[in-house]
Parts: C-alpha cells; structure tokens; sequence
C-alpha cells in the first residue's frame, strides 16, 4: 500500500482506476522537415489517416454526448476534416516540411482566418487548435490531449486543471479528482466542490501512477492510497451512505440558537443557477460573470450578456443575487481584456483594475445588468473584483448609479481593502470577502502553486485576523452594511463556523456544499462559533487552528466532513 498524502479540498470517498490526464501537446519545432526517406505523399497520407481517426473518435464520442456537449463534439469532429485545413497542410508537406509541423502551420491559418470572420465563426477558431493537437497527438502516437473519454467511471489524476476543463468533464465518468500541483483555492478545487466530486491537490507522487492503479481517494483527510485495503473499502461504503444524508439543504441556515446566516452560492452562469436554486439556496453570493465568456476572444455583446445575465436572474426570483463584474486575468484569462505577456499575471491587470486598459467594457457591461435586472424579479446586487482603493470604490460605485444600479459593492480580496475597509464602505453598500484570492496576497503565495498548498489555506491565522479587521472596518461604517464571504473558505464547514464566530454576515459556495455546511453551522450557538473564532484566530500555525477547531465540532466526524 502506498499512500500520497496531500490536501483535501472537497469531501468523499472512493476507490476507482486512475486515468492520467494526457500532458499537452508540444508544438513541432518551426522549420522541421520530412524525415529522411519519407516521401511527400506518404506523409500527406499519413496525415490523412490521422486526421480521419480523429473525427471517427470525436463522432463516436458524440454519438453517446447530449445536448450542448454533443454539438461541440460533433463541430469539432467536422474540423479534423476540414478541407482547408488538410490542402493547407498537403501543400506545405509538398514543399518539404514534416506533417506534423504542416498541419500545426495550416491550423494556425485557418483558426486566424476564422477568427477574423467575427460571430459565429470566431468561435470556432479554438476548435481548429483542439483538433491540430490531436492530429499530431495521433501521429505521434500520444493520448489524445484533454480530459480522457472513458465508458467506465474513473479517478483523474492530473498537475492541474484549467476552468475550461470544465466543459467537458463528465460528473457521470469522473469519479474524483487528484492533482499533482494545485492549491486549496485553485480552480481544481473550485470544480471539483461545484461537481460534488471527492478531490486531493498537491498530492506529489501520483503523476506517476499507471493509467489503471486502483486508488483510494479521501477528499477531506487529503490522503491517496494505492492498493486499497478492507478499510479503505469500508470507508468508501461507509461514504456511500452519508453522501445520501448530505444531499439535502432545507433552505436556511442557521445556528442552533437561531442566529440567521443566509447560505447563498457561487455560480458561473444559468445552469449552476437552476442546479443552486433546485438545491436550495436562498440567493446567489456570487456569479463569476468571466465564466459566461471563457471561450469568447472577442467582447459579447451588450444584448449577449443581458441574456446570460437574465438566465441567472430568473432561477431566484424575489432573491438576493450579486453579480460580480469581469474579473479577467491570472487564472482566467479573457484574451479581449488581458494581455497573455503580463510578467505577474497574479499582481497584473486584472479584475477592475480591466477598466484602465480597455475603457468601456466594464460601463457596457454594467448597462447589460441593468438591463437584465429590469427584466428579472432577482434583487440585483453588483460588486467589482479586484478593489485595492477607496477611490476605485467610489469610481465603481458611480459607474453603477450611472447604469441605474441601486447596489454597489466590492470583493475585499487584496489586503489593502481590509486594511482600509471602513474607507471604502463609505462608498458602497458591501463587501464580499474573497479568500481565496486575499490568502494568496496575504501569504505571497501563488493560489496554483502545489509546492505553497501548505501556506495557501484561508485557515492561517494570518488570514482570519484580516477578516477579523474587514468585519471590524465595515462597522466603523456603522450597521447595515453587510460583509460576507464567498471564497472557498465559506465551503469548508468547520471554516464556515468560523467565519460566523468572526461576524460575517453571509457565506457564499458552491450549492454542492450548502447542505453539509448548514448541518455543521445548526450543531452550535453563535457564542459557541465565537469562541471557535478566537481558537483559530490565536492558534500558532494553521493546522494547529483547523485541528482545535475541528475538534471541538464531533459532527465533522460523524458526518465524514
Ligand atoms: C476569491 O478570490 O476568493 C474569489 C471568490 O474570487 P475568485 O476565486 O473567482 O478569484
Ligand atoms: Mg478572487
């Protein structure tokens, strides 16, 4: 038995053969040439077949797909056949160059061309480079790049993921997720909270586990175990049961003496919405509006993003939903507002700061909300990413009652915002605490980084005095100006009645764990969660805090959590 420990950052566990994530494909050096013997037309037909084992896999793929992922799969699959694309190629083949190179040569004209058609079409040009990478992944023999495709249920293990992976990650055949690099706030762990999937990161040592090894995955213990033994199987009957008694969240949470915590959560768009509001949540805390348009390289439109907007608005009708604007950049690049050459992405252009380098988005996207909220019965709240200033407050804010937006609010999640929060709620009607990014400033520590996961937890102490102070400068402002949080700190239960105990007044998360969030927060008083606060807030490491705190809440076990 072999065990790879790691962090945890989403409950469960199972047992399941592992599936690597392919790496991905590299370019075929520039210049390169036909091999020695190998003549024009031998390699164009090996191309060829290439090409046409590639669209035969895509189409049987979507032959068993449905709805939106059976579409893409089935333009994709078109791609590979693309006649433009292959007489590209042919024509570079025939002036000496190796196929592989050609067809990566070929693509790049072809995506560049449809990219410059606009609408419809631009939105192709991805599927061009996805298809180029298993062309030439096919002809060299390697596993198709992306998340594998598997009639049977299976552990992924890979060094990250990428919000995009998403798409095609199949909840159905994805039977938990491990990752080699990745942090707590990571989008890794994002996902695999959002899908209700077991995960580990920064689990070192699993990239080299064979596709096929059974493991054993524990997502709140953190730990892999290779080789599983009668009590890793018991466990993972034994979560089978609980999963079933978590599934359900009556729809307010509360504390066991009846101190009100709306449980709200963190949505990407109308789908989430509708899964969110079905597994009641009384509202959203926040819509990451770059989700809508992670595959777009050009800026949607007003009327595209008043759609979008409105899908998520009408999942809550008379209910809280705060939107959060743009926030491009780092981790989510939008390749029509950040520029890919930025040194420090983490510390670059980002979020609101967008404004100062493509003026004008962030005002039309502000018009598309108000646009939507005044077709929608959801009481539309707006906040800004990214704030650092109590002047970018007032900017935003202003931008807002322009649009005709009555709620303007901000994420605190760079540490100049908590060090002058009472500032800048002068400005706006509240704040939303994101840990996830304001732990990584805090600490200096890349969120995607596996090496600094240690560091990288919103359970440092660090961290929590700095919620401590947002609370406390929010109230300078005096009452009815609420904070919340809507990091992935308010997911983790025992963190959540932490975060209660320092006096936050919301907890924003992925609807998946509304339910196991609310049956910890019931099981104390608020005086009981404020004493929990204080054992975090002094305690001397991070670990040290999680571990008094966890203790002192039987119900984690009890609950598998
Ligand atoms: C955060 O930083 O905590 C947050 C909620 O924003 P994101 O994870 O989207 O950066
Ligand atoms: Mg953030």
């Amino acid at each position: 038995m072999q065990n790879f420990p790691g962090v945890g950052v989403s409950p469960g566990r199972v047992i399941g053969a592992v599936r690597q994530m392919p790496k991905p494909v590299s370019e075929p050096p520039a210049g390169e040439q036909l091999p020695e013997g190998v003549s024009a037309e031998d390699a164009t037909a090996e191309l060829k077949q290439a090409a046409t084992a590639v669209h035969d896999e895509l189409r049987a793929r979507s032959e068993r797909a449905t709805g939106d992922g059976k579409a893409v799969l089935e333009a994709t699959a078109l791609m590979a056949k693309d006649t433009m694309l292959l007489k590209g190629a042919a024509k570079l083949i025939a002036k000496g160059t190796s196929n592989q190179r050609a067809v990566w040569e070929s693509a790049a004209s072809v995506s560049e061309m449809l990219h410059n058609l606009g609408g419809y079409m631009a939105e192709r040009a991805t599927d061009v480079l996805d298809v180029r990478a298993r062309i030439v992944a096919e002809l060299r023999g390697q596993a198709a790049p992306g998340i594998p495709a598997s009639d049977t249920p299976f552990v992924l293990v890979a060094e990250d993921l990428a919000p995009a992976d998403t798409a095609t990650l199949d909840p159905e055949t994805v039977l938990a997720l491990v990752t080699s690099g990745g942090g707590p706030q990571s989008h890794t762990a994002i996902i695999a909270r959002s899908l209700g999937l077991p995960a580990v990161v920064a689990a070192t040592g699993v990239e080299d586990l064979p596709d096929g090894a059974e493991v054993f995955v524990d997502g709140a213990a953190g730990t892999v175990v290779a080789e599983p033994g009668d009590a890793e199987r018991d466990a993972a009957v034994a979560w089978r049961e609980t999963a079933s008694l978590l599934a359900a969240f009556e729809g307010q949470g509360t504390t066991a003496d009846g101190h009100l915590v709306p449980l709200l959560a963190n949505v990407g768009g109308a789908k989430d919405a509708a899964a969110a509001a079905e597994l009641g949540a009384e509202g959203v805390g926040l819509f990451r509006t770059e989700f809508c348009f992670l595959e777009r390289d050009s800026e949607p439109t007003v009327d595209e993003q008043a759609a979008a907007y409105q899908g998520v608005f009408d999942a809550f009708p008379g209910k809280k939903v705060v939107l959060r604007t743009l926030d491009a950049g780092a981790d989510k690049p939008l390749p029509f507002l950040t520029d890919a050459t930025e040194p420090n992405p983490a510390l670059g252009v980002r979020g609101y700061r967008t404004d100062l380098t493509s003026p004008g988005v962030l005002q039309r996207q502000l018009e598309a909300i108000a646009r939507a909220a005044g077709q929608s019965e959801a009481d539309v709240w707006v906040m800004a990413p990214m704030i650092s200033t109590a002047d970018e407050a007032a900017t935003f804010a202003s931008m807002c009652a322009e649009a005709g937006l009555q709620t303007p609010g901000v994420m605190v999640e760079v540490p100049s915002a908590v060090l002058t929060a009472d500032a800048i709620l002068r400005e706006v009607s509240f704040a939303s605490l994101g840990t996830n990014d304001l732990t990584q400033y805090a600490m200096a520590a890349d969120r995607q980084l596996g090496p600094l996961a240690a560091l990288n937890t919103p359970w440092q102490p660090a961290v929590l005095r700095l919620v401590k102070l947002s609370v406390e400068g929010a109230a300078v402002e005096g009452a009815g100006k609420p904070v919340g949080v809507c990091g992935e700190a308010a997911a983790d239960p025992a963190l959540a009645v932490v975060l209660v105990g320092l006096g936050v007044s919301t907890l924003s998360m992925t609807a998946r764990s509304l339910a196991a969030v609310a049956a910890v927060l019931k099981t104390v008083t608020l005086e009981q969660a404020r004493e929990l606060a204080e054992l975090a807030l002094s305690a001397r490491t991070a670990e040290d805090g999680r571990n008094a705190v966890r203790e002192k809440l039987p119900v984690l076990a009890e609950l598998g959590l």
